[in-house]
């Protein structure tokens, strides 16, 4: 049987490479450091963490990436046992001692006898006779490898820079303030003239709102980001805010073709537009709200528009460069690259966020690669499982309607979280009978999704027959 390449060592990859090793397939890891460094990286180490030590956090009963790691672990994952193995206190987060964790992930890999561990640099498509790659290089994945996949796969299949407009949970938009309508009522594809959420801003509030994004603290650009210019259509707000008072009113905040259903007779001085982000409807982001602003400053500005006063944000906006893939529309549901489907891709470039995140799609990449290799079927994990509600993010789960899937621009990173789930009928009173309202609603609901996702897992989890593959 041919060994399985990865190519790049970060979370993904060495995940990948563990899951495919463990199942008793040979595996060749290349990773291009240290013959050849990334802008972020500072070690040879393979899953360096680039930045914070943080895993996020724990809990597996109210939090989207608690699962993630919960489900990982049930998976023998190597990333989730260096990071138990080398836990620094961190309250109810996992963060790591990064040298201790990169070490054991290092050590694991250099040890286990079926990884070759190849330090160079893929630089262009696979040679011909890799017949099954998964590739995992990552944000900072090199120029060579990707331009290459980019002549492959067409100019809209990779981007260089992720813009991100704030995403909003749809259930906590006041609705008492906000309405539905598009602009001038049109009708576009799959619409149906009532496809944006619009909140209403009054003159006073407007000049307050400018005021508050020109003096908001932004986050710097690291040196290698500063030279990447802004493109034309995605200008932080804050910078266009800077430019002019009355630019964001004749931009994305323009009142024009739109009455506020609440109160008809008066003409908002501007609007701000949300728009559907997922299949569900769970999720909805802010129109042309890209944006530097700290997270902690965009937090409190953007509670000041009318309607999204007690706003819950699944992500945050920001400006940084990031290769990432138009997955929804050149990866099939297994992750394999359509024009070439010997090449697998996991990690940040299929666009995902955060280090779990990445670990948990080479973790799955790795899994479907080795199924694959036994011509068996591939599984990939329901939608009410975390890494099943984040694949469906990658592979097509998010659909704008008014751009549709697939469209540049239209698919942007996103770490897991429970607006990426389906629905769920929640408990509404308590043990004692009582109705659940507020923080306790919210728990009750978090819980109940939690619950769903672990009974789906376990099942799935059944149905790979992971202990057979891994004695044959
Ligand atoms: P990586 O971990 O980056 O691994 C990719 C590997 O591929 C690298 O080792 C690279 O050297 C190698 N490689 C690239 N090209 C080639 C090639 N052609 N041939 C061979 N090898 C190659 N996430 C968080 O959760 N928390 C944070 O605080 C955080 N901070 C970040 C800060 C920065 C500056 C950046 C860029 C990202 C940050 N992220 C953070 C996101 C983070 O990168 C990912 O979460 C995670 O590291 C991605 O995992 P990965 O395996 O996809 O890529």
């Amino acid at each position: 049987m041919n060994p399985i390449h990865v190519i790049g060592g970060g979370l993904a990859g060495s995940e990948a490479a563990w899951q495919i090793a463990q199942a008793g397939i040979d595996v060749i890891l290349h990773e291009m450091r240290p013959v050849r460094k990334t802008d972020a990286h500072q070690t040879d180490g393979l899953a360096e963490l680039v930045c914070s030590n943080s895993f996020r956090s724990d809990d597996n009963e109210q939090n989207a990436v608690g699962l993630i790691h919960h489900e990982l672990r049930q998976l023998g994952s190597l990333i989730m046992a260096s990071a138990d193995a080398n836990q620094v206190p961190a309250g109810s987060a996992l963060a790591v001692d990064r040298e201790g964790f990169s070490n054991a992930v290092t050590k694991a890999l250099e040890d286990h006898p079926r990884i070759t561990i190849d330090r160079a640099e893929v630089a262009g498509l696979p040679p011909e006779d890799w017949d099954k790659v998964i590739v995992a290089t990552g944000p900072l994945t090199s120029p060579a490898l990707s331009h290459s996949v980019l002549d492959l796969s067409g100019e809209d299949a990779l981007a260089f820079f992720d813009a991100i407009a704030p995403i909003v949970h749809f259930d906590s938009v006041d609705l008492s303030k906000a309405w539905f309508q598009s602009r001038y009522d049109k009708v576009g594809p799959g619409g149906t003239g009532k496809d944006y959420l619009n909140c209403p801003l009054d003159k006073d509030q407007y000049e307050a709102f400018i005021d508050a994004l020109i003096a908001g603290d932004t986050a710097d650009f690291k040196e290698w980001e500063a030279n990447t210019p802004y493109f034309d259509g995605c200008l932080p707000i804050e910078v266009m805010a800077a430019r002019g008072r009355e630019t964001l009113r004749h931009g994305p905040m323009k009142p024009m073709g739109l009455t506020n259903a609440h109160n008809p007779d008066v003409k908002a001085y501007a609007v701000v537009q949300l728009r559907q982000d997922n299949a569900l409807g769970t999720l909805y982001n802010m129109v042309g709200f890209q944006t530097k602003l700290k997270y902690g400053a965009q937090a409190e500005i953007f509670k000041m528009i009318p309607g999204l006063e007690n706003a819950q944000f699944a992500r945050l906006g920001g400006l940084h460069r990031n290769t990432f893939l138009n997955s929804p529309k050149v990866l099939d549901k297994s992750l394999r690259l359509k024009a070439d489907p010997r090449m697998r891709f996991a990690g940040q470039i299929t666009g995902c966020e955060g280090y779990v995140e990445s670990a948990s799609v080479g973790c799955m990449a790795g899994l479907f690669a080795v199924r694959e290799t036994r011509g068996q079927d591939i599984l990939t994990p329901p939608d009410t499982t975390a890494m099943g509600a984040l694949l469906g993010h990658i592979t097509g789960g998010h659909i704008s309607r008014e751009d549709g899937a697939g469209k540049p621009g239209s698919f942007q990173p996103m770490n897991v979280n429970f607006g990426l789930f389906p629905p769920i009928e929640a408990p509404t009173k308590d043990e004692d009978g009582k109705r659940l309202k507020g923080k306790d609603k919210t728990r009750a609901k978090k819980r109940a999704l939690t619950d769903r996702a672990k009974v789906d897992f376990l099942a799935w989890k059944s149905s790979l027959d992971l202990q057979q593959t891994a004695a044959e």
